[in-house]
């Protein structure tokens, strides 16, 4: 069975040494409740919960999946004690508002608890993961009669809920939704219509299941403008609040899937269901946002917990197995051959993983600490800056860290040679499991589109400005840093290509749109690399700083120093690969006619 410990002392470098985050919890409203003791006390007890109730659930919910039985479904083992415990230990109400009962800490100590969640059993963390947003969506969108009726019960965790888009024909383009939301007389609504792939849409964990279902009204406006959004209770809430009358919407099949199978995902059929709007009408897609945003970070974090369970027991592993002597000679002259990890491909897989994961673990936290102003800031204008960043950054934190999510764990299944392939080991697992992070929430596709598109050239730079002086600044300020001008160097030119490479997109988008959809992907992995190279810059300068001064964790420092030299030697040069792919621009892509494809054969 794979093995997991959550990287405490590398979030405290992030957090406390990196990011000052002591500091940023001072500068929020009620950030004093987030001390020192608390946040080590929610770090250290969330850590437990992961490795002690839910990893040891990870291969039993991938080997027994859920069972849909009378329209019930089952979820694994285990799962359901283990949602008890969850409740029980308070952890869905950690960040949420205390006049909806929840505890009102800093969102970011719910991230980064979420990490931890995501790498020791990501299927059973998507249940009470997408409850978080749908209470978000309400607290920001929903009548004070919505409000009362769910969100209180979402927040203490008795009841989870879903977020419904995809329907069989409409999946990116939702657009092209079909379900219909007919008013009544009391001012409710009659939900109709058929939801596919719907995470959590039934399960045994909780005594009801809250849906959010995007739908049109009668006379709706066509395409994207047309859409609304409402709450459909699996059972409608009685007088008093509890569970009563079973509403008309039931759980149709279940998928058979590639990975997750801990996790029910489900065919929701609704028929004639009660429904209430939340927001106004045909502003649905808009309110859905505030629940898509914060399940995109999600999704990212998901791609970042998988890393790092990965990682680690790729380097149990690398240590620990024999094969072969180094090129430069023996090393383990007691043993009959040397560990694999003496080898320098082995060390290259290993390095990656380590790095992609430890700079994912700084990009979350980094947005994290947006996220804390955005919902905490005191500052009106610190609180608009932080939303224009965050915008900005939401692409890039979930497409990016799930395509590294992607091929970390894959270089996990590598390190362990054949017995990567076998199930025991649990390392085919995570590849699989991330396999879904890089697809739903919006693929990377659709990811990139809303970053080059929407977040960068319609607003013609202004927000990428932000960023990218941010990082300019660092490095002026660290200019005649000697001990920093191996990162400081590459990252100033990266950081100049970047706002170079925006303005050649955009300008050839003036004259053709594919242009942009072209750039696209390459642009946002682009824009993550040199993301990371940033954060990457800011580690070594910390590790620099603190191995002048510290007396222990040198060798800690030391290796932060030497994994941002690995990044930046051989992680960051793929910026060349994507820089170039886009300036060669849309043509070679868009000359091939249609029916040129498939020339040669026939299907
Ligand atoms: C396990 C699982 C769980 C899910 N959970 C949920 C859930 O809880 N709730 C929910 O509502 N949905 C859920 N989904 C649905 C998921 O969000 C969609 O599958 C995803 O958004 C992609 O939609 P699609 O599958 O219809 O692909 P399509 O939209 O048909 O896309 C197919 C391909 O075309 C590309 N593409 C489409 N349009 C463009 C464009 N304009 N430019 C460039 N490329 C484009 C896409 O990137 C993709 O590569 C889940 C899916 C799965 C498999």
């Amino acid at each position: 069975m794979p093995n997991y410990q959550a990287p405490l002392r590398d979030l405290r470098f992030v957090m406390d040494e990196m990011l000052d985050y002591p500091g940023h919890y001072g500068r929020l409203r009620n950030g004093d409740d987030a001390s020192p003791d608390i946040v080590t006390a929610i770090l250290e007890e969330g850590a437990r919960f992961a490795r002690e109730v839910l990893l040891p659930l990870n291969q039993v919910g991938d080997r027994e999946g859920c069972l849909l039985e009378g329209g019930e479904v089952k979820t694994p083992q285990g799962f359901k004690q283990a949602y008890a415990q969850y409740v029980e230990g308070g952890w869905p109400s950690l960040a949420a508002e205390p006049e909806h009962g929840g505890q009102g800490l800093p969102p970011s100590l719910g991230m980064a608890l979420s990490e931890m969640i995501c790498a020791s059993n990501l299927a059973w963390g998507m249940y009470p993961g997408l409850s978080h947003g749908a209470a978000d969506a309400l607290r920001h969108h929903g009548s004070d009669d919505l409000k009362a009726t769910y969100l209180s019960k979402l927040v203490e965790g008795v009841w989870t809920g879903t977020m419904c888009l995809t329907e069989p024909h409409c999946g990116s383009d939702l657009g092209l939704i079909k379900t219909r939301a007919v008013p009544m007389e009391k001012g409710d609504y009659r939900i109709t219509g058929t939801k596919i792939f719907i995470s959590a849409g039934e399960h045994d964990l909780a005594e009801n299941i809250i849906h959010l279902v995007l739908a049109k009204l009668p006379d709706a406006p066509e395409g994207s403008r047309g859409i609304s959004l409402f709450v459909v209770p699996k059972y409608l809430p009685d007088a008093q609040g509890n569970p009563g009358e079973r509403n008309g919407v039931v759980c149709g099949s279940l998928e058979h899937k590639m990975g997750i199978h801990g996790n029910a995902t489900c065919v929701m059929n609704f028929d004639d269901a009660q429904g209430f709007l939340v927001g106004p009408p045909n502003k649905g897609l808009a309110c859905m946002f505030t629940m898509m945003n914060v399940a995109r970070i999600g999704v990212g974090i998901q791609g970042l917990g998988l890393m790092e369970a990965s990682f680690q027991n790729s380097l149990a592993y690398a240590r620990d197995r024999l094969q072969m002597r180094a090129l430069s000679g023996p090393k383990a002259t007691d043993k009959p051959a040397d560990p694999i990890i003496v080898h320098p491909d082995v060390r290259r897989m290993l390095l990656t993983q380590k790095a992609l994961s430890e700079g994912g673990r700084m990009l979350v936290m980094y947005a994290a600490q947006l996220v804390d102003v955005v919902e905490l800031g005191e500052d009106d204008a610190e609180k608009k800056r932080a939303e224009a960043l965050l915008g900005l950054l939401t692409p890039i934190v979930k497409a990016f860290l799930t395509e590294l999510g992607f091929e970390a764990t894959n270089e996990g299944v590598q390190i362990f040679g054949g017995h990567g392939f076998i199930q025991e080991w649990g390392m085919e697992q995570f590849v699989r499991d991330a396999r879904i992070t890089r697809l739903y929430e919006g693929t990377t596709g659709i990811q990139a589109l809303d970053l080059l598109g929407r977040k960068v050239l319609m607003d013609q730079g202004e927000t990428l400005k932000l960023f990218t002086k941010e990082i300019h600044k660092f490095c002026q300020a660290e200019a005649d840093n000697a001990s920093l001008k191996e990162f400081i160097e590459p990252l100033a030119r990266l950081n100049a290509e970047l706002g170079e490479l925006t303005m050649a997109v955009g300008m050839k988008a003036m004259s053709d749109r594919e242009e942009v959809g072209a750039a696209s992907v390459d642009y946002l992995l682009y824009a993550g690399y040199v993301t990371l190279a940033y954060l990457w810059a800011r580690a070594a300068r910390t590790a620099l700083t603190a191995m002048e001064s510290a007396s222990d964790s040198i060798e800690y420092y030391r290796a932060k120093l030497e994994t941002a030299r690995f990044y930046y030697q051989r992680l960051l040069p793929r910026t060349r690969a994507h820089a170039e792919a886009m300036r060669a621009g849309a043509e070679s892509l868009m000359t091939m006619d249609v029916d040129a494809f498939g020339l040669g054969f026939e299907m």
